[in-house]
């Protein structure tokens, strides 16, 4: 059986076909045009799984990975940065273009996915992943399984509220976690403090250099980061934490941000890896075509 995924984006749609064994026989990648709108998105995606499926002979599953959720209440799509799919009824739109039964997951279950079967946790029974990007997501699996939860949104952990007088965040409330950690938010919190506009690369060069400022910012970040991944261990308990996404690449996320983590969560001695993901911008796409049907 081979498993196609494709990894819809606001700008790119990739698509991949993996053989049995997890190994990569096609990878295709072609622009969005969402500002073509809804129905042409749709007809992109027909043609991207056609071409996948034609490239190799046999039965197929198929999965789609994207930016929001499938509302299992609704049927609608929900959450997506590409908003003119917001509201619509995806799944089965394509079902029915397709003519077969497909799987839509949220872009950071797919990317949780991916490193557990195919990445950093490998051989681990339960992983959460975690996108430190634009935003913060993250996704739970569970013995090679996304748990996705009775209303979809099982993982996210960036709307966590570590701080109710907080900034404003984009879903309503006050004090997420993503507007602290994620790279977007990290981004806006400097401006905030020390009024210029800083790339967060060079913030983290400053900061190994002993820069006051960069010293005092990064410290503020290990706290939330500390206090946010020791929320969600002290209820998940996961054998790992994955992380992707930009904040991923800084090197103190892993010591100094691990060491503010060991200092918040309930337990005398933290034994949970937390480490930088495996597939890199792959992730999606691979996780896409594991959790396909
Ligand atoms: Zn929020």
């Amino acid at each position: 059986m081979y498993r196609i995924g494709i990894d819809l984006g606001g700008t790119k749609i990739e698509g991949v076909v993996l053989d049995a064994d997890g190994q990569e026989v096609v990878r295709k990648r072609i622009p969005t045009e969402r500002e073509h709108g809804y129905q042409h998105i749709l007809r992109r995606l027909k043609s991207m799984h056609d071409e996948l499926a034609a490239a190799v002979k046999g039965p197929t599953t198929f999965g789609i990975g994207t930016p929001g959720a499938i509302s299992p209440r609704t049927g609608l799509l929900k959450n997506s940065n590409t908003v003119c799919m917001n509201g619509q009824p995806v799944k089965a739109d394509l079902e029915k273009m397709l003519g077969r039964k497909i799987e839509i997951q949220n872009d950071a279950n797919c990317f949780a996915m991916a490193e557990a079967l195919l990445g950093a946790g490998q051989g681990k029974k339960l992983v959460f992943g975690v996108i430190m990007g634009t935003g913060c997501g993250g996704g739970i699996v569970y013995k090679g399984e996304v748990f996705t939860g009775a209303q979809a949104i099982a993982g996210e952990w960036g709307h966590m509220c570590i701080d109710p007088h907080g900034p404003l965040c984009y879903c309503g409330q006050k004090g997420c976690i993503e507007t602290f950690i994620s790279g977007g938010g990290l981004e806006k919190r400097y401006v905030e403090k020390y009024g210029v506009k800083r790339p967060l690369k060079e913030v983290e060069a400053a900061y190994f250099a002993g820069e006051p400022q960069a010293v005092e910012f990064m410290q503020w970040f290990f706290d939330r980061f500390g206090r946010a991944v020791a929320n969600l261990i002290d209820i998940l308990d996961p054998d790992i934490v994955v992380i992707g996404g930009g904040v991923s690449n800084f090197k103190a996320v892993y010591i100094e941000g691990v060491a503010a983590v060991r200092k918040y969560v309930f337990t005398d001695e933290l034994q949970t890896p937390i480490v930088k993901h495996q597939l890199g911008d792959s992730a999606g796409v691979l996780g896409a075509a594991l959790v396909g049907i």
